[in-house]
């Protein structure tokens, strides 16, 4: 009786771990390459900010996004998907869907900012913000849900950081810095997820800049160089080596 029980059990611990192990090694693999999602903000009936006559902020963002995309191509540890690649709408719940249906390892999303004066310019990243239960009286799953909440926000804090160091190299104190705000299509996402907001189209040197197309390579490219710096230094990647 206990040796039947033993080889029972013995034989069930070695079905789970020939079950358990081919999935886990797959889950390191995923590593090899790391799924962007990049956000153009706005689109379709939904213009944003309006920057000259034709052109609006829905444009620039798709610019830019398009140039990511170019710039990331030639990395071979990272893939770029846009949430949207023509001028459409898209709901902001649908982009939250669409993040979370991708699998995507990081989401960014472009916009253009605008002033109440002319005189607002430069760029600044938001990250999503959050309260953490001060209740006191948080049961264990919310305390769980703070923790891999407060390690997402760490991640995108980080992410933020580089983005900032990059883009101040191509628009020097021009820094409006970090900022954390609850931003919509953030809501719910847990991947580091930052909003760049590239400049401000109320804003004439900015905007001359922003609808320029070599400055918005720079831009892309300032980007694309925060995603790799980012997962070059992610422990996931230290692991495999
Ligand atoms: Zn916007």
């Amino acid at each position: 009786m206990m040796n039947k029980l033993f080889f029972k059990t013995t034989f069930s611990v070695l079905l789970v771990l020939l079950l358990v192990l081919p999935l886990s090694s797959k889950a390191e693999n995923r590593h090899d390459q790391y799924l962007i999602m990049v956000d153009p903000a706005h689109g379709g009936q939904d213009k944003g900010v309006k920057l000259s006559g034709k052109l609006y902020e829905k444009d620039v963002t798709l610019a830019i996004a398009g140039l990511i995309k170019d710039d990331l191509g030639r990395s071979k540890n990272v893939k770029v998907r846009l949430t949207r690649s023509v001028d459409r709408d898209i709901s902001i719940p649908d982009r939250v869907k669409m993040i979370k249906k991708s699998g995507a390892d990081m989401f960014i999303s472009l916009h253009v900012n605008a002033g109440f004066g002319k005189n607002s310019s430069g760029f600044e990243v938001y990250f999503p913000g959050f309260k953490l239960s001060s209740t006191g009286k948080s049961a264990s799953q919310e305390i769980l849900k703070d923790m891999i909440k407060t390690e997402y926000i760490n991640d995108s804090v980080r992410f933020a950081k580089i983005i900032l160091r990059n883009m101040g190299k191509i628009f020097p104190r021009k820094d409006r810095g970090l900022r954390s705000a609850p931003v919509p299509v953030l809501d719910g996402v847990d991947i580091p997820a930052v909003v760049l907001e590239t400049g401000f189209g109320t804003n004439i040197k900015d905007k001359k800049q922003l609808t320029d197309r070599t400055t918005q390579k720079s831009i892309a490219g300032a980007v694309a160089k925060s995603i790799r710096e980012y997962f070059d230094r992610s422990p996931q990647i230290r692991q495999n080596d």
